[in-house]
């Protein structure tokens, strides 16, 4: 629907100042330390007022690690001031929509960032059901992709016309599995482990930074092994896609919250971030259930993520 300009302009001189909100300013992590910020705390519904899944890793005021990348990240990733210039890696939990929906619109938007070094970005291998990382970059970026136009983000494209990108995106399979996988990239430590997210290949990663360890536990039904991450982790956030009373198939997928205190209930962690909100665990009744339930036996700092929240690592 079309809106008149004038017409906004003399409603919006008809409110009270206080309604009149400003535009909003950017929403940065404080530019000195290392932190991890919310950048979505919803899952696939759109309803719940949060942008889907993505967390990002801050180190005094530079943007350095991105994890996933769902619908609303691109937009929140500039309001929070972040440059995919400053990137060191992306790393994806697996393939559902909510988590990479933005990949594409992070990386048109990098044209103008002026990046000049490869962007790795690492995720799960493909089954049936999702491509792999490797294959899922083809699938947007190759010449018989959906984009040939933005081909050279991946490759040298043979068609001088196509977008001139500044670097490449390097793209890296992982098989989940119930071992670790690490890895290093600079002053970086990655980790990751099956997440077990029903039929789909998915992964947990845990990131260290100046000795700090984020563990995010992403799309997951809980196995036991990934208790061994979280016992190592600073700070966990775990996703809480189902309420403690609920019980039907998507128990196949997702973590109770009795299940998330199994993982989490030895961890040295100090705050423990509950986010990927669905509208069934977003009110705040249901949070407050979750909340005892979670307390029994975790006995440090338990917050329920808001989309642009920071959390110290
Ligand atoms: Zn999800």
């Amino acid at each position: 629907m079309r809106v008149k300009l004038t017409s906004m302009f003399f409603a919006a001189a008809m409110l009270p100042a206080t309604l009149w909100a400003a535009p909003a300013p950017s929403q940065q992590c404080p530019d000195k330390g290392a932190y991890v910020q919310v950048l979505g705390a919803g899952g696939p519904e759109l309803t719940t007022g949060l942008a889907s899944t993505s967390y990002l890793i801050w180190q005094d005021g530079k943007a350095r690690v991105l994890i996933d990348a769902g619908a609303g990240t691109a937009m929140n990733f500039k309001q929070a001031g972040a440059q995919m210039a400053d990137l060191d890696a992306i790393l994806i939990s697996h393939m559902h929509v909510d988590h990479v929906a933005d990949l594409i619109s992070l990386l048109k938007a990098s044209y103008f960032d002026g990046r000049e070094v490869p962007l790795p970005i690492y995720g799960p291998t493909g089954n049936q059901l999702t491509p792999g990382m490797t294959d899922y970059m083809q699938r947007l970026l190759g010449l018989e992709g959906l984009y040939p136009y933005l081909n050279n983000f991946l490759a040298e494209a043979p068609d001088p016309s196509f977008s001139k990108a500044s670097y490449r995106w390097v793209p890296r399979d992982i098989q989940p599995s119930e071992t670790p996988t690490s890895f290093a990239l600079g002053d970086l430590r990655f980790a990751s482990a099956d997440a077990k997210h029903g039929g789909v290949p998915a992964l947990a990663w845990s990131v260290t930074l100046e000795d700090k360890t984020l563990f995010v536990t992403g799309d997951s039904s809980g196995p036991g092994y990934l208790k061994a991450m979280a016992d190592e982790a600073d700070i966990i956030i775990a996703h809480n896609a189902l309420p403690q009373s609920y019980s039907g198939p998507v128990e196949r997928l997702h973590m109770k919250p009795d299940a998330i205190a199994t993982i989490v209930g030895q961890s040295k962690a100090s705050t423990l971030v509950l986010s990927h909100f669905l509208d069934r665990t977003a009110t705040s009744s249901v949070q407050q259930e979750t909340q005892v339930v979670l307390a029994a036996s975790f006995k440090d700092e338990i917050a329920f993520a808001q989309d642009f929240d920071c959390y110290p690592l």
